[in-house]
């Protein structure tokens, strides 16, 4: 099987590096060229557009940042739909509106081609030792046939429904870690503030009911005031974005979520949409001025 990747970013490369590890052919397109000589320099083969992949590979994974980019990737001129023909396959790990997701594999589904979406939670750290949890959409049997290309790069692969359903519970994750990081940031500044520090309250309850993935991988990151990325605060704004969409769409109101949204929109005003979104403490101590 010849696997086509797109998208070596943060995510994406790493991902590229374990289906080569797992003993895949892997050819593999980004705009980023250094990306790309890091990729085939560990036995990946280059291919100059989306069309020349989708020509030369059986399936296709895209890892972009957002639906705009996928909808250029698949559908634009030079695009993958210019080059993919009936029994070929489209795993998009990106995390995207779902709507989008659904739109594309209606397009692809014109040609005999068929679509998971299948994006992803964990972070960089999760995407280099394989251990990311992958949320997937598309029919069973395109799930089952294409399940050990997705279990080489995850601890977890699960089906949630047809086609967008991946995006919908991404959606969701999104939602449970971005109100998280913010109740880290309330918790650590409250402590700061009241001379506790911060490094003993997580000490202390990290083992408790308060403890979480986020507060394991985010709280630290706080403390030593490393807002590098990993996730950039524009990429969660993407996704919180997404979420009020489909959740206008749904009739819903989800307040905790408007209320972060919030929050990192004044991160970006400050200019910090590059930084890690555990930079969302800087928004409680620049209102406490702290
Ligand atoms: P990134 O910005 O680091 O990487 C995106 C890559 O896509 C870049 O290398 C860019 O050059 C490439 N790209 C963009 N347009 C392209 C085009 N037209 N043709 C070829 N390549 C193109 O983003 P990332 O952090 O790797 O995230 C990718 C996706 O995964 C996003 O949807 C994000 O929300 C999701 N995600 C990210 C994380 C994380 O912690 N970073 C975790 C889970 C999910």
């Amino acid at each position: 099987m010849k696997i086509g990747f797109i998208g070596l970013g943060i995510m994406g490369k790493p991902m590229s590096k374990n289906l080569l590890k797992a003993g895949y052919d892997v050819t593999v397109n980004d705009l980023n060229k250094a990306a790309v000589d890091e990729v085939t320099a560990l036995g990946a083969t280059s291919a100059a557009s989306a069309k020349e992949i989708a020509q030369q590979c059986d399936v296709i994974i895209t890892m972009l940042p957002n639906s705009p980019q996928v909808k250029t990737v698949v559908l634009g001129k030079g695009g993958l739909i210019e080059g993919l023909s009936t029994g070929k396959v489209l795993i998009d790990m990106s995390s995207i509106a779902p709507l989008v997701s659904r739109e594309v594999a209606a397009e692809l589904d014109k040609i005999g081609v068929e679509m998971l979406d299948a994006p992803v939670s964990g972070g960089e750290p999760k995407a280099i030792d394989g251990t990311m949890s992958v949320m997937v959409g598309g029919k069973q049997e395109i799930f089952d046939s294409y399940y050990d290309v997705m279990k080489s790069m995850a601890g977890s692969v699960v089906r949630c429904g047809e086609i967008g359903a991946g995006n919908i519970t991404k959606l969701a994750n999104q939602i449970i870690v971005a109100i998280n990081i913010a109740a880290v940031s309330e918790a650590f500044t409250l402590a700061q503030a009241a001379g506790v520090e911060p490094n003993l309250v997580y000490e202390a309850i990290r083992g408790g009911l308060a403890g979480s993935t986020v507060l394991d991988a985010k709280g630290p990151m706080m403390m030593d005031r490393n807002f590098n990325p990993g996730f950039r605060i524009n990429l969660h704004i993407k996704d919180l974005n997404n979420v009020i969409e489909t959740s206008h769409n749904l009739g819903l109101a989800l307040p905790l979520v408007t209320q972060v949204m919030e929050e990192m929109q004044v991160l970006k005003h400050d200019g910090l949409e590059a930084c890690d979104h555990s930079s969302i403490v800087r928004f409680y101590e620049k209102m406490n001025n702290i």
